[in-house]
């Protein structure tokens, strides 16, 4: 009988805990969400944000900058919530219009608020195993893995995919829970036969379904981290769900898994970055 691990469940029990642990804070958190310009995907995605800090008890401020923007203007932006004692968290919305160095806009933001975890100094004390903000797609996957007592040490786990917000720290994430671990990526031989000697198969490469029963190993764990609608206007992955459930042990569901998780370790992160503030 395959498990289908439910992100959904576990991130309001998450966001539940969550919410008490914020109801005894002596201060007010607060997430600040900085959006450029007006991508209908990232106002669904900050939508969505501005819900769950509700939902916690987290303030959240929108700040809806004009897509013509000049970079330097973001970072004056970027400088002054940095400094901002009332501000614990600072995210800002990907992608960026184009001119805009996304890298440089990361880098300006300070470590201890950046709730994505996408900062270099938080990467590096990810990679070294110290006390971060991690970044949350990752942190989510591990979490629903050791919620569902899947174990990870000694496991064959591959990664599908090597972007900087998720496939090489989930690696990471992995590799930290002993693993052993492959990534592959655009370049790599023979994906099918790679992905058939993992125990978990993690799912991050932007292609609806293009993991099928043949990249599978019997009794295998998925992720699937992608999130395509469909012309039909359904949401589905990167993993044929209908053609890999019944050969795998657990797989998650695309809407259900992975995304809630996110939004559950984003949380967990601002509650963590006001933490430090207090
Ligand atoms: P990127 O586009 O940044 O990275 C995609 C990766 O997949 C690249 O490393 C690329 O390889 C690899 N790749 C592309 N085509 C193939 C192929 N045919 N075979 C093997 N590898 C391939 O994507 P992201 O990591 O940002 O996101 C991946 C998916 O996850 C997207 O659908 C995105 O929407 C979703 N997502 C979902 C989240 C959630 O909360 N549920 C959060 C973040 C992302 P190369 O490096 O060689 O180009």
């Amino acid at each position: 009988m395959t498990k289908i691990l439910d992100g959904k469940a576990l991130s309001t029990s998450i966001m539940k805990k969550l919410k008490s642990a914020v109801a005894q804070q002596k201060r007010l958190i607060t997430l600040a969400v900085v959006q450029v310009g007006d991508d209908p995907a990232s106002t669904v995605y900050i939508r969505n944000k501005h819900k769950a800090c509700e939902a916690v008890g987290i303030r959240s401020l929108h700040i809806h900058l004009d897509g013509e923007i000049t970079s330097g203007s973001l970072l004056d932006t970027i400088h002054t919530l940095n400094s901002r004692k009332d501000v614990d968290g600072i995210l800002v919305q990907l992608p960026l219009p184009y001119g805009i160095d996304e890298g440089e806009v990361i880098r300006a933001i300070d470590p201890a608020k950046d709730v994505d975890g996408f900062h270099p100094v938080n990467v590096g004390r990810m990679m070294l195993a110290d006390d971060c903000l991690l970044p949350c797609t990752p942190a989510g996957i591990i979490e629903l893995l050791k919620s569902n007592g899947i174990e990870i040490n000694g496991k064959e786990c591959v990664v599908v995919g090597r972007s900087n917000i998720v496939g090489k720290p989930v690696a990471q994430l992995l590799l930290q829970e002993h693993g052993t671990v492959t990534q592959c990526h655009s370049r790599t031989r023979n994906l099918a036969e790679v992905c058939r000697r993992a125990d978990i198969l993690v799912v991050a490469v932007g292609i609806a379904h293009l993991i099928n029963a043949d990249f599978v190993k019997p009794g295998a764990v998925v992720i699937d981290v992608g999130i395509h609608r469909t012309s039909d206007n359904k949401l589905c992955g990167d993993v044929d769900f209908d053609s890999v459930k019944d050969k795998v042990s657990a797989i998650t569901p695309v809407p259900g898994g992975v995304g809630p998780m996110t939004i559950a370790m984003l949380m967990q992160n601002c509650v963590k970055a006001g933490h430090r503030g207090s």
